[in-house]
């Protein structure tokens, strides 16, 4: 006999409670908290630093006491997402690498997760829980996407056949890790290895290769808004918009590394979406830069691709912003309350 999801909703109840889904979206900064209605839209949100709270199972206990503090007598939590940077082991649901969680590493994040709540749970890479959300925004169904995040590194997450994709070892997608670049003239980066896109696209490779170029162009002054250590890839949108060709010629050059990066992607894969995201999209689809930024990634992808991939994949901005991670965390749990669900029938 096939046993009803909701266990908990009694037959004389008139209308069985609203499911809601629980995101935690860790950062080395902050822990973002989200609780999500069954179609995506945030109900309840919430960030609180991360330092203070150091270790998995307080960060745990944390998100759930804001869960049930959160959740109406008329809802029911339906399942628990976690999304955390790094290489995730997708096998033991474990932390291999990552930056500025040194507690977290090596610990069995999916056990500690489900000692805790009881309910479905989940854990995935942040930037797979990303572009999670985008998908589901666009009602992609079974088809592919990919995000890609620009900032000071390059992330990629991967959802294929309507699933984020992690690959066997936890680095489907690691686009700023492509090289671009060939032989002893390519630039280090910094796994170790050499010519990777992160490299040269990337907001620190981006700043090094302006700065060279107005030092090659004496007659071109460097506007004071980029001697400044702390100049930003906005910095440089602003300027281009004021007519400064250096700062435009700068930005032609990345969005050629990154499409190349895109149009190697899109021949692996061949997805049906690949969305840009994160600080360096030059003022995004707001700015004049950031469409000719658009523009060209476009034309690149389309130029390097076989006119089947290149002339069908759809190039353009995220949409989600900073909520992305825990609406995608609390997706994936959702995922996992159907896959359980299924598996009990
Ligand atoms: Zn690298």
């Amino acid at each position: 006999m096939t046993r009803p999801c909701h266990q908990n909703v009694v037959s004389t109840t008139p209308s069985p409670p609203q499911t809601v889904f629980l995101g935690i979206d860790v950062g080395g900064t902050n822990v973002k908290l989200g609780l999500i209605e069954d179609g995506g839209q945030i109900i309840a949100q919430h960030a609180v630093p991360t330092p203070p709270l150091k270790t998995p199972e307080r960060v745990i206990e944390y998100a759930l006491s804001f869960a049930n503090e959160e959740t109406t007598s008329h809802q029911r939590i339906g399942g628990v997402g976690l999304a955390i940077p790094g290489i995730l082991d997708s096998e033991e649901m474990v932390l291999r690498e990552v930056v500025n969680l040194p507690g977290w590493i090596d610990r069995p994040l999916l056990r500690l997760l489900s000692d805790q709540c009881d309910t479905p749970a989940m854990v995935v890479n942040d930037a797979n829980a990303a572009a999670f959300a985008e998908h589901s925004r666009r009602g992609l169904g079974d088809r592919s996407l990919a995000l890609v995040t620009l900032g000071t590194g390059i992330g990629c997450g991967v959802v294929i056949g309507g699933r984020p994709f992690s690959g066997d070892h936890g680095c489907a997608g690691e686009l700023g890790h492509i090289a671009i670049r060939f032989g002893d003239d390519a630039l280090p980066c910094t796994c170790g290895s050499r010519g990777h896109l992160e490299t040269y696209a990337g907001a620190g490779g981006v700043l090094a290769r302006l700065k060279l170029a107005y030092a090659t162009n004496p007659k071109h002054r460097i506007p004071a808004s980029l001697q400044s250590p702390l100049a930003s890839p906005k910095d440089i949108a602003d300027e281009a918009i004021k007519g400064d060709t250096i700062c435009l010629d700068v930005i032609d050059e990345t969005a050629i590394h990154v499409g190349s990066a895109i149009g190697m992607l899109g021949q692996t894969i061949d997805p049906a979406v690949v969305l840009l995201g994160g600080a360096m999209t030059f003022g995004g689809k707001q700015s004049s830069t950031g469409i000719r930024f658009l523009e060209k990634v476009r034309a690149t992808v389309r130029e390097t691709t076989l006119v089947q991939v290149g002339g069908n994949l759809i190039v353009d901005f995220a949409s989600l912003g900073n909520d992305a991670g825990i609406v995608g965390a609390a997706l994936v749990a959702k995922q996992a309350a159907a896959d359980a669900c299924f598996n009990n029938s």
